[in-house]
């Protein structure tokens, strides 16, 4: 079997899911695009631990962790079959590498996963566990993770990172879902699209220091971190891909990258 590319995607608003844009487009054919994978192991940056985490439930929950938004958003379940055995899997690859990780049913599918999973893969067939993000471990930790899990890819198994190119919520303009990027926003995707192209992880990993308006641009990592685990993921010398480029509401990128 061909190993499965890891893929990292920026999962934005979830009004995504109401909201016509190019980015909605693009997620609503990428699981066309990818095909069908034999499980789906998700890392949102919506979860968030001391301790790595990983989803073992048979049937995982709904996690409805968005606020003031629209009913229809609420009226969404994606009732998937969990992965308690990649799940299994992964925590034995993890511990392989030095890296303790929990097996938990206490956290389900948080709306990082289900916004994406709900356009790539509407029907809900395919076995999914998620995994945390230790923020406070940062870009080289999520790396070690990522490369620890890559033998699953071997399998079918989809590693995908869920979170943003850019994240600065203060900066929002919610009068612009669409395209319209400042400056500040746009030199930093440029950038991420440079380093990723070029093959510049060791770059990547010192984004903060070394990236035009990094630290702007995440002014905290979670939503960075989920492209570490997928770079991780592809293992060395993995060629990255752009696979769609978009802006929505003036501050987040929208883009998203295969490696294989
Ligand atoms: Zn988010």
């Amino acid at each position: 079997m061909t190993p499965f590319p890891s893929v990292f995607i920026s999962h934005g608003s979830p009004m995504m899911i109401v909201e016509d844009s190019p980015a909605r487009r693009f997620l609503a054919g990428l699981g066309r695009d990818l095909g069908r994978p034999t499980a789906i192991l998700i890392a949102s940056g919506h979860w968030l631990t001391e301790g790595l985490g990983i989803v073992s439930a048979d049937r995982p929950e709904m996690i409805y962790d968005i606020h003031g938004f629209p009913q229809a958003l609420y009226d969404i379940a994606y009732s998937a079959p969990g992965a308690p055995e990649i799940a299994g899997r992964a925590q034995a690859l993890l511990g392989g590498a030095g890296i303790g990780a929990t097996l938990t049913e206490s956290w389900g599918l948080d709306h990082g996963a289900w916004v994406p999973l709900h356009l790539m893969y509407p029907d809900a067939d395919i076995p999914v566990a998620q995994i945390s993000i230790e923020p406070d471990l940062g870009a080289a930790r999520q790396l070690e993770i990522g490369a620890a899990l890559a033998p699953l890819r071997d399998d079918g198994v989809l590693i995908l990172g869920s979170g943003n190119t850019t994240h600065n919520l203060r900066e929002l303009r919610r009068d612009r879902p669409i395209h319209d990027p400042p400056d500040w926003v746009k030199v930093f995707s440029d950038w991420v699209f440079d380093a990723l192209t070029g093959g510049r992880i060791d770059d990547l990993v010192r984004y903060r220091d070394i990236a035009p308006e990094g630290a702007r641009n995440h002014p905290t990592e979670e939503h960075f971190l989920p492209l570490f685990t997928a770079i991780g993921a592809a293992g060395p010398g993995a060629t990255a891909e752009r696979i769609h480029a978009s802006y929505s509401y003036s501050a987040l990128s929208m883009d998203a990258y295969k490696f294989q």
